[in-house]
Formats: structure tokens, sequence, C-alpha cells
């Protein structure tokens, strides 16, 4: 293994959805790819918002995708390490306690943009002395406390937007504990990185202003930052911006769409890349080609549709011991021979069921009048015996010389009384799964 370590942080507050799916995926092959340890850190301090059943429910998606992690830890049970940071930035003044309640900050806030001026937080509790403060701890207020930003520029090379420098002036300090005494993301998230030895941050661009400020924190704790890669967030197929729809759109939910993981995995891998998205089958098949730098700043578009015919590509690859389980449950027997007869002709694997039905429950045939003299001549000529899918050329020839029918004439009508449907698998496999006789009296124009 080499050093390299990645991590995907997901707060525990909501199902895992496409967007940070995604940033799981690219944090798992970036790993992969690199040799690397994937670590699953649970950001799980906001005690009002985490649950449980979110957390099961984010571990069963990343499980069912294949994606396993190599470590994992949770932020509820570091928060002793938080503390002992926040001293350690107390005593070098990197850290400083602040009184105002929201409502103060809100009216500051309003003053500085009817004057123009950025609302930027204007440190006036830097200047607190010793007696102010123990006024407003008298009073009852209890201190959240900033992290004090060295006025200069930050800049870094970030694996995916290239060079980035923001000058600190713009920002606020960052709050790092708030004034019930609960650590704040951009703090323990720091903390963790520094002692999880994380090598590569790679998130999502919403966190480019954060980052800016996190390496200063870094550095403030005594460690070097890690590389930082911001993939561009995504966006609906109109580059709207993920719609409502598909914004909470959950892996929970495309999994009973019917969504392979090895199909999510394929779009979600590329998108965003100048790459083609290739239907893969197999989640380690996607290592190979995965590449950081492939990713591009814009916005990268998901569109459902795209993956429902990913999805049909993957499954039409995927083999029968893949599928059997879902399948046997499902009610479809025929082993792998049905499995292949049908497979390619698939949005989904449910659908498989669908074909199964057709071939061993009853169906009503459709022939139109003027097709009776070819699926007549078919139940004449049909071979005796079992039927296996190579009697399908002789028979289908025999039928075209005793009607001089050929071509789209001769199939369709034989397709419509054999599944009573226009469209689907091709029909010579499927003849041994219906069985001689309810061959003969689909042909005849019986239901059966
Ligand atoms: N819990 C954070 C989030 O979900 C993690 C961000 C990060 O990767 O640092 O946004």
């Amino acid at each position: 293994m080499s050093n390299v370590k990645v991590r995907f942080a997901p707060s525990p507050t909501g199902n895992l959805h496409v967007g940070n799916l995604r940033t799981a995926l690219v944090n798992y092959l970036f790993a992969r790819s690199q040799g690397g340890n994937f670590m699953l850190r649970i950001d799980d301090t906001d005690t009002e918002r985490s649950t449980a059943a979110f957390e099961a429910s984010i571990r069963t998606d990343l499980e069912w995708m294949g994606m396993h992690q190599d470590s994992e830890d949770r932020q509820s049970e570091r928060l002793g390490q938080y503390d002992a940071a926040l001293q350690r930035l107390l005593t070098d003044g990197r850290a400083y306690a602040c009184y105002e309640t929201p409502e103060e900050l809100a009216l500051k806030r309003k003053a500085q943009l009817s004057a123009g001026r950025p609302p930027v937080y204007d440190r006036a509790a830097l200047k607190l002395n010793d007696d102010q403060k123990a006024a407003f701890e008298a009073e009852g207020r209890r201190p959240h406390f900033r992290f004090l930003l060295n006025d200069a520029e930050v800049a870094w090379h970030d694996m995916v937007r290239g060079d980035v420098a923001y000058h600190m002036s713009s920002l606020s300090d960052p709050v790092l504990f708030r004034e019930d005494g609960r650590v704040i993301y951009t703090m323990a998230s720091v903390v963790d990185d520094i002692d999880h030895a994380i090598t590569h941050i790679i998130r999502g661009e919403d966190h480019v202003t954060n980052s800016a400020a996190q390496i200063q924190l870094f550095k403030a704790l005594g460690a070097r930052a890690p590389e930082m890669g911001h993939v561009a967030l995504l966006a609906g197929a109109d580059g709207e911006g993920l719609s409502k729809r598909l914004g909470s759109l959950s892996i929970g939910q495309l999994r009973d769409e019917g969504m392979q993981p090895a199909a999510i995995a394929s779009l979600l891998a590329r998108i965003g890349t100048a790459d083609p998205v290739v239907p893969q089958p197999v989640l380690g098949d996607i290592v190979d080609g995965f590449d950081l730098s492939r990713f591009g700043r814009a916005t990268a578009k998901f569109d459902p549709a795209e993956l429902a015919q990913i999805n049909a590509r993957v499954i039409q690859q995927l083999d029968f011991a893949a599928v059997e389980t879902d399948l046997v449950a499902a009610g479809v027997g025929g082993g792998a021979p049905f499995w292949q007869a049908v497979r390619d002709n698939l949005g989904t694997v449910a659908e498989a069921a669908d074909w199964w039905s057709v071939c061993t429950a009853p169906v009503t045939p459709v022939i139109e009048a003027e097709a009776q003299a070819v699926t007549n001549a078919a139940a004449d000529l049909l071979p005796e015996g079992d039927l296996p899918a190579d009697i399908w050329g002789d028979w289908t020839r025999a039928v075209a010389a005793q009607t001089g029918v050929k071509g789209r004439g001769l199939f369709m009508p034989l397709r419509l009384a054999l599944t009573g449907r226009q469209k689907g698998p091709e029909i010579a496999p499927l003849l041994s799964f219906m069985g001689r006789a309810r061959v003969i009296e689909r042909l005849r124009g019986n239901t059966a």
C-alpha cells in the first residue's frame, strides 16, 4: 500500500444522493488507483440532525455500490481532540472568544451591506478585555470561538481546478466552536485530517472557500495541508443545476428503480471529464481508466436518461452468477440459458420476470387476419420433439417456402402470435421455455 489516504466524510443527516455518491466514488477510485487507503469518516457532530438510520442507509449504499472502506472513524468519538486543538489555538493567539448573539451579528452584516461593504466579521471581539468578557459571562452569555485568519493570500495547486488563490481579507474569521460548546465542521475536519494522516482531500467545489481557511488552520495546528481537489458540482441535463427531484434523488431510489451499481459508477466516474462513459459491469475495471486530472471545472451534467441507457448496456454484460439471486427472488427460472436469451433486451434485471411470464404464463396471441396463413403454416411445420434454438432457421425457411412470405412479414406475425408483443428478445431461444404445446396453441390463435 502507498501512503495515499483519502476520506469520504458524509454527515448522517440525510440519505446519499447522486452528488455525494459521486464524491465518495471519486475518492474511492482515487485511492484504488493509487494503491491507497479509502477511509469512511462519519461527520456526526450535529447531534440534532444526525441519525443512526441515515448512517445505516449510507453504509448500505456504499456496500451495495461495492465501495468498501479500508478504515473508518466518527467525529462524535473525537470531541476531546477538538477541545485540545482549540486550547492550542487559544494559547497561540490564533483563536479568540466572541460574545455576539446571532441577532447582533445579523445587524452588523446588514449595516455593512447597506454601507456597500462586504459582510466580513469586524473582529470586535478581538478587542474585548477581560473585564468586558467577564461582564458578558455574568449576563449569561457563553462564548463562541473564531479562528484568527492571517491577512494573507492562500494559494494552492488544486488537483482539479489548477492554481487557486484567495485573499483572506475577503473572508470572516471562521467559527470553530459554537456557544453551546459544539465543534464546527471547519475545525473538526482539519483535526481529523491531521490525525488520520489524510494525504488528499477530494470534495465538491462548494468547499473551495472552506479549503482556503482550512489551509491556514492546518498550518496553525502545526501540520501541512493535504493536496486538495475540488470537483465541479452536478447539474441536471439542462445545465440548470440539479432540479429538486434530481438533487434529492437518493441512491436507494435508484436501486429501487433497478439501476445497477456498476451503471451508476460507470456514469459518475466519467461525467465531468472529457472521457466517454464506458459501461463497465465491474467496479474494479473502472479504476483502470481513472485519472482525477481528467475532471474539468465545468459543471457536470447528470441525466437520468443517460443512466438508464448505461444500465441497459451494463446488464447486457452481466453474467448469470451476478443476477442469479435477484432472478430467483423474482421467480424467474430457466437458469443461465434464459438469462442469456433475454439480457440484451432489458432496461432492468427485474424486467426479466416479464419475459419469464411471457414464456411460462398464458399469453393472448395477436394474429392479424392476413397473418393467419403464416402462423398456421408455422404450427403445421413445427419440428417434432424439443425446441432448441437451432430449429429456428430450418423451420422459418420451411414456412417461407410454403407461404411465399419472407422477412418482416414472416417474423412479425410469429412474434405477435408467440409473445403478444411487437418487440422483445430473439424468439428462437425462448421457444424451449414456452414448450411445444404452448407454441402450437399460440400459433393457432389460442390463449396459452
Ligand atoms: N461532512 C462534510 C460534508 O458532507 C465533509 C466535507 C469534507 O469532505 O471535508 O460536506
